[in-house]
């Protein structure tokens, strides 16, 4: 591979092995005005991964262009390891994933199984796919949901799968998802920190206004306290960036719709899904909500849900045969319901979200 090839993947071991033959040292890279531009880089890599979830392209023309990129990535990493939050840290993760999925859409095959090699997943070409041993296979296609991704679904031969370069390269992207997630924060000391202490603070302020963002335990006046347990759920998979399968989207979906969320509230709480595209999530959502489809969908009854495996730890009011809770808008009525007065008392009454229908 070369430079440029480096400057894309800069997580691969043989960047690592070229930035160590260039002689660049941690001291020269952190404080030296020659690598002014590579901390900068570095620093704007964490922030397109904090604020739009993939890191912009920058120009790679020339050989200067191509080290600033391969060096930006240790001091973004660093950057990360000095802010220490968990949630810029998954960002972070899957933004450089999600970016090297998107260089891989346009490689050829021999790029693409080179980065498969480096990531130490076992891989190789059968004429013009790629095959990927099932073992790695199952690792990292265990969390995405979709039924596509169940082995009983692939042709397996020889212990291999066959996949065309675009799925190939997602379950790439969640190798690389899951190994940076393992390798930070790095363990960096004060002496590293030191000179990056005004960019990190900047960076800690940053974290700390998207984190509010993206913050799902209030939706304004809805409190998810009072959501069925299938819906805490699934918005806690999708504020961890797992992904949800369809039919737990669409219900989730609907279900946010129906008790007064906004459209853009509901797309803020799957940003941070490993697959979030804006536009496309938009045009789900829109659909719907009845927005651009004329039809406004309802959320799934509980049986449904069941059926498909979406009834998710339900619990003593869902069970409560008295109760009757046969779809999960029922019980978040139950639960916002005014509580009833003690006899011969004021009135004391839960208040009733705004939105709520
Ligand atoms: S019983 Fe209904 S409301 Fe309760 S968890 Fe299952 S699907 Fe959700």
């Amino acid at each position: 591979m070369d430079p440029l090839s480096f400057a894309k993947f800069p997580f691969l071991r043989d960047a690592v092995e070229y930035v160590k033959d260039q002689g660049v040292t941690l001291e020269d890279l952190l404080t030296h005005q020659a690598y002014q531009l590579a901390r900068a880089r570095g620093k704007a890599r964490v922030i397109d991964a904090l604020e739009h979830g993939v890191i912009q392209l920058r120009p790679m023309a020339t050989e200067g262009d191509r080290l600033e990129e391969i060096l930006s990535y240790p001091v973004a990493r660093i950057f990360v390891s000095g802010v220490n939050e968990r949630f810029l840290t998954k960002r972070y993760a899957l933004a450089e994933a999600v970016t090297m999925y998107e260089r891989l859409e346009r490689e050829e095959l021999d790029v693409v199984e080179e980065v498969a090699y480096q990531l130490d997943v076992a891989a190789s070409r059968h004429d013009e796919s790629l095959r990927m041993h099932f073992s790695d296979y199952l690792r990292y296609t265990s969390r995405l949901r979709s039924k596509d991704w169940k082995l009983v679904n692939t042709e397996v031969k020889g212990g291999y799968v066959s996949l065309p370069q675009l799925r190939f390269a997602r379950v790439l992207q969640q190798a690389l998802q899951d190994k940076l997630e393992s390798e930070l924060p790095l363990p960096v000391d004060e002496a590293i920190l030191q000179p990056l202490q005004s960019d990190i603070r900047e960076l800690k302020e940053r974290t700390a206004i998207m984190r509010e963002q993206y913050k799902a335990e209030d939706f304004g006046a809805v409190s998810v306290d009072n959501f069925p347990p299938c819906m805490k759920h699934f918005i806690g998979m999708a504020q961890a960036g797992e992904n949800l399968p369809h039919s737990a989207r669409f219900a989730l979906v609907s279900f946010l719709h129906h008790i007064g969320l906004s459209s853009d509230e509901i797309l803020n709480l799957f940003a941070v899904s490993p697959d979030f595209d804006a536009s496309k999530t938009r045009y789900q959502i829109d659909h719907i909500t009845g927005e651009s489809s004329g039809v406004e969908y309802t959320p799934p009854e509980c049986t449904t849900m069941k059926s498909y495996g979406n009834c998710v730890e339900p619990d003593s009011l869902c069970n409560n045969p008295k109760t009757k809770v046969k779809h999960p808008l029922t019980y978040y009525r139950i639960k916002n319901r005014p509580m009833k007065a003690p006899k011969g008392g004021p009135s004391s009454r839960s208040s009733v979200p705004s939105g709520q229908r």
